[in-house]
């Protein structure tokens, strides 16, 4: 017997009838004898259906008040599904109860919009799960130390179902998805791409950073930080299969490098298009620009990925970076407004029509040319690159937006991610 945590995703709970298979599922696992956790999101387009009502009523200049409104309005998508679910646990003969955030608690920082998950309080659960009660706890919501509820951002639910599983220890947190795991790239964009039986956290964690949407960045954070076993897998099977297949179903997230993965120098293909780059021309070459630049923006809370500095001529420099699209705008304000005057730079210029390609893989830690490979791949399909990042298990491209597919699919194909990895 033992504790294991269910997350289920929006598609899998959008009508009752689909609701009654995801209790039947689960009702099916607590009857082989495992104490249940169940973590839902809610009905797929809710949140964003709550969202873009607020945003008809929206103030004209949006601050605090508004967020901390905005969490209080879109958490209630979950709060339905919760209580549906247990009823539809009660109808199945289960015990069960259901339960928002606040009243585990699941304690948040007050950061509306994108909280953090600070602590969660197992007591009540595992009173209930001693009872032989199926527990649901509601995903994407917390409350802050005011009482105030948050939200966890967007497909925040997968990350309350690790931390759900972490604070339970439970001994594997399955995520129920409309995929049925996690795959080489966007099959939506390279039919070939196969499914992984199981990819490393690491790689995980990149891909995930990188756009690959099947699991919130912050759940693989969790799961890593606190040694979560995680699975993602397809809640479109049939509830009444086999409970040992359905167990090995999916892709593991695992965390030891074991000899299968090594076979494997790129496991992957991220990509992510929704990105902008800003670049401060003529910045002067001396200590603390960096700082200047970046910490005005930082505290803004916006988040700046890859960054470049150049050699200097003249005593002077260009710096550039990349943020998410959404954030652009607000960052060429800044810098315009307030960096710009204080550092007696020259200019800021930007481009909000770009995209990230990377390839991932744990296998790139010990083979070399890798990198120039992907060079090589990229120069053949006459793309060019904009600028380069790279890590242990990971290089990373900037181009321009219009040669995303292209690329993802060109090198998809130069290594060799259609075939089946060597066994
Ligand atoms: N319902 C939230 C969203 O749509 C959280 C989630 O689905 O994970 O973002
Ligand atoms: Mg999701």
């Amino acid at each position: 017997m033992a504790l294991i945590v269910h997350k289920y995703g929006g598609t899998s709970m959008g009508s009752t009838e689909r609701i009654r298979n995801v209790a039947r599922r689960v009702a099916k696992w607590a009857r082989a004898g495992h104490q249940m956790v169940v973590v839902p999101s809610a009905m797929s387009g809710e949140t964003n259906r709550l969202l873009a009502l607020a945003k008809e009523l929206a103030p004209q200049k949006p601050g605090a008040a508004y967020h901390r409104e905005l969490d209080m309005l879109a958490s209630t998508g979950e709060q339905v599904l919760v209580g549906l679910l247990a009823i539809a646990l009660q109808s199945e003969g289960m015990d069960s109860v259901s339960y928002a955030g606040w009243q585990v608690p699941i304690k948040t920082n007050s950061a509306y919009t994108k909280a953090r998950i600070e602590s969660i309080d197992d007591r009540r659960i595992r009173a209930d799960l001693a009872e032989g009660k199926v527990v649901i706890v509601t995903g994407f919501q917390g409350v802050d130390e005011d009482d105030n509820i948050t939200t966890l951002g967007r497909g925040g639910s997968d990350t309350s179902a690790v931390a759900v599983a972490a604070a339970l220890k439970a001994q594997e947190c399955l995520i129920y998805t409309d995929v049925d795991g996690v795959y080489t790239t966007d099959p939506r964009i390279v039919p070939e791409a196969r499914r992984l039986e199981t990819v490393s956290f690491e790689e995980m964690l990149e891909m995930a950073s990188l756009g690959s949407k099947v699991l919130q960045i912050r759940s693989v954070e969790f799961a890593g930080k606190y040694k979560v076993p995680l699975r993602v897998l397809s809640s479109f099977t049939p509830w009444d299969i086999d409970l040992a297949e359905e167990a090995r179903s999916g892709t593991l997230i695992t965390f030891e490098e074991d000899e299968q993965m090594e076979q494997a120098i790129v496991s992957g293909i991220a990509f992510n298009r929704d990105e902008a780059k800003i670049s401060i021309l003529g910045v002067p070459d001396k200590p603390g620009i960096a700082y200047q630049i970046l910490g005005a923006v930082a505290d803004a809370n916006i988040e700046v990925d890859v960054i470049i500095q150049n050699v200097s001529k003249d005593g002077k420099t260009d710096f550039s970076f990349t943020v998410h699209r959404n954030e652009y705008a607000k960052t060429m304000d800044l810098l315009k407004e307030k960096v710009l005057p204080a550092l007696g730079a020259q200019e800021v210029v930007g481009d909000a029509k770009i995209c990230k390609v990377s390839i991932v893989g744990i296998g790139m830690r010990s083979h070399v040319g890798v990198a120039s490979k992907m060079f090589r791949c990229l120069s053949e399909e006459g793309i060019n690159i904009q600028m380069i990042s790279t890590s242990e298990i990971k290089t990373l491209v900037v181009l321009d937006e219009k040669y995303m597919e292209l690329a993802v699919r060109a090198l998809h194909r130069a290594f060799d991610l259609d075939q089946p990895a060597a066994a």
